[in-house]
């Protein structure tokens, strides 16, 4: 046989590596951007056209490059930035790896216009797939301006990749505010078609805070402010009040570089304790100011992520220096809690799952037979013909050659061996729904409510668990996709539209939903400036709820991802149905527990969640007389 080893060309293995550093129009923004602070400037402007697609521009006043380095920026691990490997442990710039210009040039268009404030003339260069096909002396003013045009033209396995323009825009829009947050001393404006989104006058952090998060954070952030030999820590906690149903405007900056630490986000949150709602998250931008020998420089500077040396140290720093705030702002006599009483009442309407509630339903042994389902290896070869008796009661004959499920879990394939078993996939056939439908107990007695979370039902052939906040998630989730194909769900003009105000990113992210949420019931109307006001909502909803249901479902979305590939629309309806959801810990009537029992049955899959959760498991009478032997 042949040898099948051969070496990648050059510009494909450029193109992979190139990848790696510009997954998306966003990845551009952030690293010119990165760039024009390196170089010093004082006046950043960003241009989008088609979310980054066709153009992602980046002009800066900064100092500007020689007609030599101009060319060698774009060559792989060129950099001004660090001459020798100590340089990589006291490295202060955004960049250092010589690597962004590079990739930048294998996987789009470039043009790049750039003059030092001592030369004459500057220099322009085009690149294409990795070469200069242009270098001329130009008449420009002093700064740099880099434009990345038709991004993976020449990829476009990978153009293929990129996702919806709302999408792609709202990464543009993350990476701006997160980098306009940390430098406020400079000049930002962020532009997308003929729209200027941004234009953020330089000044002081709290101005910075309130020019991109909105005016209502004027009056209600808390300065933190700690220094130590270690470490300091500066910035803004928002008053209590802040603390919305979204998790949206929290950000933490290590040495002014946006960082994602849920280990550090603990921190705060634990700070804020018992002074906000459990489900709500409080506003925050915090910088972390850090010797750069203190960190790990080893975990890849493109990714959002850090590791201290001392992880312990700046959790205890970061958690002293919230709470340190939040006392010295709760001496104050101007106590601003206008909105407490509204939170209470939320609160109240929500009954969040406590973490008591929670210890109580993990401690019990239904959660551990729900959880255990996944332990295959516990799996025993047995009789898999009482998985049809169930639905038939004792006595009666299973009617012969039903489909319960596929042939080969008929003949024999192993059925789990806890006591509780979960249903398999077997059930979700549809004539195995209506028949199970159909054999529902009326008499309310058959009908029990555990720990205010799950609904026992009794039946003849056994008993069925079900997890009411798990079924009532799926129950929604296929009304509303059913809305969403086909006849829109009805809505109700409300009397006093709510006003809702956004961060700018969370208000791209609800411009994409509101053709959606139209079609849900929620009409939603653009009201100035990141601003929108809800004008109607579905009929049945609790009036007065709206504006939180909003919020938790923009939360939700934004966390629904995961590693899954879904559809804003898919994830739009998880999300609400997941808001709208009767939570565990609510005790429910015998007519609701019934109501929820019927509707599951007629749903098209009733045994898993909209989350992948199961949602019902059974015991029946082999598996009674297991448990007792
Ligand atoms: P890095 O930032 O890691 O050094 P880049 O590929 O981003 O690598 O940039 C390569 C070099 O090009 C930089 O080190 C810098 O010298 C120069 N450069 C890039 N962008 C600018 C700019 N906006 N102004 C001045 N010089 C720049
Ligand atoms: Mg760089």
């Amino acid at each position: 046989m042949a040898d099948i080893i051969h070496l990648l060309p050059d510009n494909i293995a450029n193109q992979i590596a190139a990848g790696e550093v510009i997954q998306r129009p966003s990845s551009a923004v952030k690293e010119l951007m990165e760039n024009a602070i390196d170089a010093g400037a004082t006046d950043i402007r960003v241009i989008i056209q088609d979310a980054g697609k066709a153009l992602v521009q980046v002009t800066d006043n900064g100092s500007g490059m020689s007609a030599t380095d101009a060319v060698r920026s774009f060559e792989r691990h060129a950099t001004s930035k660090i001459l020798s490997i100590d340089d990589i442990f006291r490295i202060k710039t955004m960049g250092f790896r010589g690597e962004a210009l590079a990739s930048i040039a294998a996987v789009a268009e470039v043009v790049l216009k750039t003059k030092r404030e001592e030369d004459q003339w500057g220099t322009t260069i085009e690149v294409a797939n990795s070469s200069i096909i242009k270098n001329e002396p130009v008449a420009t003013p002093k700064g740099t301006s880099i434009a990345m045009k038709n991004l993976f033209f020449n990829v476009p396995a990978r153009r293929n990749f990129l996702k919806s323009n709302a999408s792609e825009m709202r990464h543009i829009v993350d990476e701006f505010v997160r980098i306009a947050l940390a430098f406020p001393e400079i000049f930002f404006s962020l532009s997308s078609g003929n729209q200027e989104l941004f234009h953020l006058e330089k000044g002081s952090l709290k101005q910075r805070l309130v020019q991109v998060l909105g005016n209502n954070y004027n009056a209600r952030l808390i300065p933190v402010h700690e220094n130590t030999d270690y470490l300091n820590i500066y910035g803004f906690a928002g008053k209590p009040d802040t603390a919305k149903k979204t998790r949206g405007d929290q950000y933490f900056f290590v040495n002014s570089r946006f960082i994602k630490s849920p280990y550090l986000n603990h921190a705060v949150m634990n700070a804020y304790q018992e002074l906000i709602p459990a489900d709500s998250f409080p506003a925050y931008t915090l910088f972390i100011d850090i010797d750069p020998a203190q960190l790990d420089v080893n975990v890849h500077p493109t990714k959002q992520e850090i590791k201290f040396e001392d992880e312990k140290i700046v959790y205890a720093f970061v958690q002293a220096a919230v709470k340190h705030a939040l006392a010295q702002f709760s001496i104050t006599p101007a106590l601003d809690f206008e909105l407490d009483a509204s939170i209470q009442r939320l609160d109240a309407v929500s009954k969040p799952f406590t973490s008591k509630d929670r210890t109580a339903a993990t401690d019990s042994p239904l959660y551990h037979t729900f959880s255990r389902q996944h332990q295959a290896h516990k799996v025993e070869k047995s009789e898999l013909k009482d998985w049809k008796s169930f639905f038939t009661p004792p006595g009666e004959a299973s009617p012969s050659g039903a489909p319960y499920g596929p042939a080969s879990m008929q003949s024999g394939a192993p059925a789990v061996e806890e006591p509780f078993r979960p249903l398999t996939q077997s059930l979700i056939q549809p004539e195995e729904t209506a028949l199970s439908a159909a054999l529902l107990p009326e008499s309310a007695s058959h009908y029990l409510q555990l720990l205010n979370t799950y609904i026992l039902v009794a039946h003849a052939g056994g008993l069925f668990l079900i997890h009411q906040q798990a079924a009532h998630e799926r129950v929604l989730y296929e009304k509303f996709e059913a809305s969403l194909k086909g006849k829109a769900l009805a809505s109700q003009r409300c009397l006093f539209p709510s006003v809702l105000s956004l961060s700018p990113a969370d208000s791209v992210l609800l411009d994409t939903l509101v053709p959606d949420l139209a079609q849900l019931g929620y009409l939603i109307e653009p009201f100035g400036k990141d601003t929108f006001a809800i004008q109607g909502t579905p009929a049945d909803l609790e009036t007065g709820t709206e504006k939180r249901v909003i919020e938790q479902v923009l939360e939700q979305f934004k966390h629904a991802t995961g590693s899954l590939q879904i559809t804003p629309r898919e994830k739009l309806i998880r999300s609400l149905s997941r808001q709208q959801a009767i939570k565990g810990g609510t005790p429910l009537s015998t007519e609701e527990m019934q109501h929820l029992t019927l509707a599951l049955m007629e749903c098209r899959t009733p045994n898993v969640s909209p989350f992948g959760q199961p949602i019902y498991a059974v015991l029946d009478q082999p598996s009674l007389e297991r448990l007792f032997g």
